[in-house]
């Protein structure tokens, strides 16, 4: 495509290879936008909430995915539309400022548009819309600022850290073992968080997962895992107050580096040969022990000699350890990576409190915990589960968990969760609707409406007859004046969320709202696509 002028000066647009070109224009661009990322985002709805559902996604060769996570429902469907893509950006960039709420962003957007299509249908401009729907998100968020609480994160053992927690991970596959969960990730998250700096480090917190047992045998280990066994059975299995040795050369004597031959010619020049095999083993092993080193790790491997000659001399060791993994060990241990034996000081030993050898159940995988390290506090999370499809899954709630407790950490105020928030800001924003001139007034009173659809969404998961709950709730919320009344998607018997624990950070919330208007603005503002006619 580009720009020209005619001979009076004037402005076209020269469209390269026209007639392979498709061009919507004006409404019916509008249209066939907003249908487009409609259609994504009702597909969201029935994953909204505790009751919701999950999606089974199976890739071109045939991986299956079993989730619930709005981010990864829409990255692994391969949307093509170009305006349904861009709510699965919006899911994304919610994702990476937040980490959660990644399905209640994708429907909020939705129902921004189908009012948005209400009211182009009404012959409202879609720029007086954009503007009405702005306004509309400025008055809910500062109704979230005004209904927030501000809480302490630290009060009765990180009480409200945990039911945080507890609430994202409801809506997932894992809220069978919810408690334990939320509290593996308050721990994790608490153990790497700077909390003067109000900062958390993610690197710090490795996840790994491990299939076999149950989602029960989860397990937080405060330190690091490596996916190795020692490398001889014999070796004893645990050593309290280690100090490591990391080396990046094998086991073995010297190989000549160019190519020769070697002539063994009668028995005794073999036995000098094998001597000084072990020679060179016996060398090897005492420069370790004599360091003062309890273990070694090393990322090659070793002869069998040198296998045999370590268990012998109680020296516990682990090889073919991962590159990436060596680094991690020396920065958590403090050990100097060593890579000849000549240069072995006890200097450059690592100390970890206790380094442990675990095996799990019949299927012995064995993996090595180095827990208490001395220069860092990273931490690891062993998640087990049935098969490699779940353990995946508790992978990203788990993720949206810690993502949710650092985002408590960082801005400690809470709103209600069941869509009480929503129903508040959708109340206030009606309200205002009621003082604006102009046709502004229709937008801003969609996007009220707009809101309700999470309480709707959520009641209609959980069996509730929609209208009627949310209508109800509303009453009560305007009635009582309480913006913590939402629904009571797990039949608890209140509709009180803060009764219930049902907590969301309001930053979360007020993050949705913006970034769900932005999409929706922008979407509104085409009016003009060209794209290749074999996209259609
Ligand atoms: P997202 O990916 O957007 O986090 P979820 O499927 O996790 O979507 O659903 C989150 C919604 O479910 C939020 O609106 C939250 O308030 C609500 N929710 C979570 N737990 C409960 C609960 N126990 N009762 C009522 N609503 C809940």
């Amino acid at each position: 495509m580009s720009l020209a002028f005619d001979e009076y000066g004037r402005p076209f647009i020269i469209i390269r290879e026209q007639e392979k070109k498709k061009r919507t224009k004006g409404l019916e661009a509008h249209k066939a936008n907003i249908l487009a990322a409609k259609t994504v985002a009702r597909l969201m709805r029935t994953s909204l909430g505790p009751k919701g559902m999950d999606k089974m996604l199976v890739s071109p060769d045939g991986d299956v995915i079993v989730t619930n996570d709005g981010a990864t429902i829409l990255e692994k469907m391969e949307v093509q539309h170009q305006t349904a893509r861009l709510l699965v950006e919006l899911s994304k960039s919610q994702d990476n400022e937040i980490g959660d709420g990644t399905t209640g962003v994708v429907v909020l957007a939705g129902a921004l548009l189908e009012q948005a299509q209400k009211l182009l249908d009404k012959g409202i401009h879609p720029l007086k819309i954009a503007d009405g729907f702005e306004r509309a998100c400025d008055i809910a968020t500062k109704r979230i600022e005004s209904i927030q609480e501000e809480i302490d994160i630290q009060k009765n053992n990180n009480e409200f850290l945990k039911k945080c927690a507890t609430t994202s991970l409801g809506s997932k596959v894992v809220s069978k073992c919810q408690d334990l969960m939320a509290d593996i990730a308050v721990k994790a998250v608490l153990s790497v968080a700077d909390l003067d700096r109000r900062d958390v480090n993610f690197d710090h917190i490795k996840v790994i997962a491990k299939t076999g047992g149950s989602l029960e045998d989860t397990t937080f280990v405060s330190g690091l895992i490596i996916d190795k066994d020692f490398s001889h059975p014999q070796m004893v299995k645990e050593v309290d107050d280690a100090k490591v040795l990391i080396l990046t050369c094998p086991f073995e004597p010297p190989k000549p580096k160019t190519k020769h031959g070697l002539e063994i010619k009668s028995a005794e020049d073999y036995e000098r040969l094998y001597q000084m095999e072990q020679n060179y083993f016996t060398d090897m092993v005492k420069r370790c022990k004599d360091s003062g080193a309890n273990v070694v790790l090393c990322q090659w491997g070793f002869d069998d000699e040198a296998n045999h000659l370590l268990m012998h001399h109680q020296l516990p060791a682990v090889r073919w350890v991962g590159g990436v993994e060596i680094e991690l060990l020396a920065m958590a241990t403090g050990a100097r990576i060593v890579p000849r034996f000549e240069e072995i000081t006890p200097e450059k030993l690592g100390k970890a409190g206790k380094i442990k050898e675990i095996s799990f159940g019949a299927s012995n995988d064995k993996v090595i915990l180095i827990e208490d390290c001395a220069h860092s506090k990273a931490v690891t999370i062993l998640i087990r589960g049935g098969s490699m499809t779940i353990c995946d899954e508790a992978k990203r709630c788990l993720h949206d968990a810690i993502c949710v407790v650092r985002n408590m950490i960082r801005n400690s105020n809470v709103v209600g969760g069941g869509g009480a928030t929503e129903l508040a800001c959708s109340i206030a924003v009606q309200t205002a609707a009621d003082q604006i001139e102009g046709i502004e007034q229709y937008a801003v009173r969609a996007f009220a409406d707009a809101l309700e659809e999470i309480p709707l969404a959520l009641s209609e998961n959980s069996g509730y007859n929609p209208i009627d709950y949310v209508s109800k709730i509303k009453q009560e919320q305007i009635t009582e004046g309480n913006p913590f009344l939402g629904v009571d998607a797990l039949g608890k018997g209140t509709t009180n969320m803060y009764e219930q624990g049902v907590f969301e950070s309001a930053q979360s919330k007020r993050n949705q709202l913006e970034l769900a208007t932005q999409v929706v603005k922008m979407i509104l503002k085409i009016d003009d696509v060209i794209s290749p006619a074999e996209y259609d």
